[in-house]
């Protein structure tokens, strides 16, 4: 559980009043969960990954309190997820960017409690539509809740909002993208190639630069702005390494919902096999391009090709397995492997040596 609390002076606490009204009835679940009335998207991002999430819009908790429909209250809001979206983009040279549907729950409640965890079956219907990550919007008044945003950096992300001087561009781009990157931390499972500051997404970075001095000119917003794009792109100095995401992480380990996009390796290996007489070479890859093979033995070089299956979705990459007629003696055997044309990677090359 990531609960972004009192993250120093970088976004303020929202403390909700206790609730004086009765709670109204909850809305009948029907379990005929509704459909986004809009959307907002990252640029187009060629071979980048695209996180899909989906932002549930309640106007009512269990307590009573509400929050505005006023169409200029939600496009403030909205334009804030846009702006999340495009940052991220920028930040990681489109390497990963979002896509938002958006959510008017109607007449549902959101029924938490003082900060509880959010109510687990809409999580789980959006999550069955496909989404990574289901975030929801709700009021906090009289629920109490002294966070800003909270996330089990897995599937969900709770944002609380309300109150008379943020209701209107709340949940802020800053808090959006921080809770978001609680998940891409997660989802890369500590597989990064560049490794992250103490803490990750919660180092204290504005007190040592750049971002102190950051901090000092410009504020807790624009700091916060500076070290999220920084942990994006893979540049946050620290002891005088780069730190944070980089290019291949973004790409390579994908979202919840479609996971490991493109293994880096290609692998190849070889041995003997039987009968006697015999050899094989096993190469493995998520990628569906075909694996060109040169073999190469004593007196004897060819060059073959395999294909492997596409990866499937629990991340395995499938392996494929020719023979061929051996001699004693060493061996050699390389594979090529084109890039995905959906990915963004250097071909592999690898060989392998062996003594038949
Ligand atoms: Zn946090």
């Amino acid at each position: 559980m990531k609960v972004h609390a009192r993250l120093s002076s970088v976004a303020v606490c929202l403390v909700g009043l206790m609730g004086v009204l009765p709670a109204p009835a909850p809305a009948v679940d029907t379990g005929d969960w509704p459909g986004a009335y809009t959307s907002i998207s990252g640029p187009a991002c060629p071979g980048g990954a695209r996180w899909r999430m989906v932002m549930l819009e309640y106007s009512v908790n269990g307590s009573g309190a509400t929050l505005s429909r006023d169409p200029s209250v939600l496009r403030g809001y909205q334009t804030t997820l846009q702006e999340a979206a495009d940052t991220v983009a920028q930040a990681s040279a489109c390497a990963v960017t979002w896509d938002v549907d958006i959510v008017d729950m109607g007449p549902r409640v959101y029924d938490s409690g003082r900060g509880a965890d959010p109510p687990s079956a809409p999580v789980q219907a959006y999550k069955a539509r496909g989404y990574d990550i289901v975030m929801f919007r709700y009021p906090s008044n009289g629920d109490a809740a002294d966070f800003v945003g909270k996330t089990n950096t897995t599937s969900w992300i709770q944002f609380p909002a309300g109150g008379s001087h943020t209701e209107s561009v709340f949940p802020w781009t800053t808090v959006v993208i921080h809770e978001w990157l609680h998940d891409a931390v997660q989802q890369l499972g500590g597989r990064g190639e560049l490794g992250f500051p103490p803490d990750d997404v919660h180092w204290d970075f504005w007190k040592v630069e750049p971002y102190a001095s950051i901090y000092a000119s410009q504020g807790a917003y624009a700091v916060a702005m500076a070290y999220y794009t920084d942990l994006i792109a893979g540049r946050v100095p620290v002891d005088g390494k780069l730190k944070g995401f980089s290019s291949n992480d973004w790409i390579m380990w994908g979202t919840p919902s479609h996971p490991l996009r493109q293994p880096a390796n290609l692998w190849v290996d070889g041995g003997r096999a039987k009968p006697k007489g015999w050899a094989c070479v096993r190469v493995s890859s998520s990628s569906a391009e075909p694996v060109s093979i040169t073999i190469d033995g004593p007196g004897r070089r060819w060059d073959t090709t395999l294909s492997v299956v596409p990866a499937s979705s629990n991340g395995q990459a499938p392996t494929a397995t020719a023979r061929f007629r051996s001699v004693r003696g060493p061996w050699r055997i390389c594979a090529v492997q084109p890039a995905d044309p959906s990915a963004r990677f250097v071909a592999d090359n690898e060989c392998t040596s062996l003594y038949l």
